[in-house]
């Protein structure tokens, strides 16, 4: 190394500091850094950096990690490295093949290398921590590979990350359906399990379709011992979600939480007021209901300076669009009781003056949370115990990733996406982070 740093010529100057920072950063016990080269293709520029195993050291088994004598080599690899200066870089190694007492005849381990990928597991890491805040196709282009090699990346992370994650602690869980993709058909739906506990909130499992054997899928994938440790499970009121929860967990407490809730009498307001906009087409009442939307969807109270001014307008009229925003609103008192029995009677009057509107879409709403009276009221029983933001606050961020411009050309990738990004996946270790 010193006959390196005495010659003269300027190339085994940088070829020395670049060994340098890789020795200081990112070294290998048994190997070592033989030499580091550019290789120029014309108008594209690579750099070369050379690995041989260190003379006095044998390699190791593959299986036991134990070494083993060598038997011989194979030819040279290679592998794609973080970039040095963005400058496409590689590894070059001949991998040795070692006899293990136990094991026989196989190629030895590579620290660097997962398997028969061409990419060093630092670059994989690398590329699949900027596919977190890039879209993948970004990351290709910002780093000069392919879509391709962004997805194997982050496919591999979460792979490992799941084989080593821990389920422990699991008290509170959540259970949605996503729409995906355009359309209504049964493909279009993904079940996906969280936990909500207050320390942790992640996504636990995503699968296919929304039906029994999906989430019946879901809960035996996360094992005996997280279901039996259970004590609150939220859901939507999709039977066949309420149909297995009450048969695989029916110790934990079932809550139907506030969030669905909402969703479902903000939807029935909705749904009134376009019907009425279909009837009232042409005549002045019309112009009450327009460019509404957001405002009825809104919590009262959070509808502002001119927008209020129209919602009180359209308040004033007889329309059914404003007795179901009405009711809707009324019904927010509902969660700010402390007492059981007070909240019980607010919903028996809340649903008989529903019933009696004559509103199609709230009669509907009425006579669900009748049928499911018990599970909401069990809202109170776990009050304090969870709160009623993450289920939501989930659900938006897998909106986010789905609509992201990823190009998901699979299911699979866009699976792998939602695990990446809300699993909140355990990664390995790496001695230098790249970024
Ligand atoms: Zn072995």
């Amino acid at each position: 190394m010193f006959k390196d740093c005495k010659t003269p010529t300027r190339r085994s100057a940088i070829q020395l500091h670049v060994k340098t920072i890789l020795n200081r950063i990112q070294h290998f016990a048994g190997f070592v850094y033989r030499e580091v080269r550019f290789r120029d293709h014309g108008c594209s520029l690579h750099i070369d950096i050379h690995l041989e195993a260190h003379a006095c050291s044998d390699g190791r088994c593959a299986t036991c990690l134990k070494p083993a004598p060598g038997y011989d080599h194979q030819s040279e690899r290679s592998w794609l490295f973080p970039p040095l200066w963005n400058i496409p870089t590689h590894f070059h190694y001949a991998p040795r093949r070692v006899q293990c007492p136990e094991h026989g005849i196989g190629v030895e381990h590579i620290p660097w290398s997962a398997g028969k990928r061409p990419v060093t597991i630092p670059m994989m890491v690398f590329l699949a921590r900027w596919g977190r805040r890039l879209s993948w196709r970004e990351t290709a282009q910002a780093f000069q590979t392919s879509w391709e090699a962004v997805y194997r990346s982050v496919d591999w992370l979460v792979q490992w990350g799941l084989g080593q994650r821990k389920l422990e602690g699991v008290e509170a869980l959540g259970v949605d359906e996503i729409h995906w993709g355009q359309g209504l058909r049964s493909e279009n739906f993904l079940t996906v399990v969280y936990q909500i506990d207050a320390h942790c909130r992640r996504l636990l499992w995503v699968g296919p379709r929304r039906t029994q054997a999906s989430l019946r899928r879901g809960l035996v994938a996360l094992g005996p011992e997280v279901l039996r440790g259970l004590r609150f499970v939220c859901s939507d009121m999709w039977q066949p979600y309420l149909r297995v929860l009450a048969a695989m967990v029916p110790h934990a407490l079932h809550v139907l939480d506030r969030f669905h809730i909402t969703s479902h009498l903000n939807e029935a307001v909705d749904e009134v007021r376009r019907a009425e906009c279909g009837r009232l087409r042409g005549r002045p009442q019309a112009a009450k209901l327009k460019h509404m939307r957001w405002k009825l969807l809104r919590r009262g109270s959070r509808v502002r300076g001119h927008a209020k001014q129209k919602l009180q307008g359209l308040l004033r009229t007889k329309l059914a669009t404003a007795r179901a925003w009405m009711l809707k609103e009324t019904f927010q008192g509902f969660w700010h009781y402390r007492s059981l029995t007070w909240a019980a009677a607010f919903l028996d009057v809340w649903c008989e003056r529903a019933l009696r509107s004559r509103i199609e879409p709230l009669r509907k709403v009425a006579r669900m949370l009748r049928s499911h009276e018990e599970l909401i009221l069990n809202w109170f029983r776990a009050k304090g115990e969870i709160s009623n933001g993450p289920v939501e606050g989930l659900n938006n961020k897998i909106r986010v990733i789905t609509r992201r411009s990823y190009g998901f050309r699979t299911y699979h990738a866009m699976e792998t996406a939602l695990y990446h990004n809300l699993g909140r996946l355990p990664e390995p270790e790496l001695t230098h982070s790249f970024c």
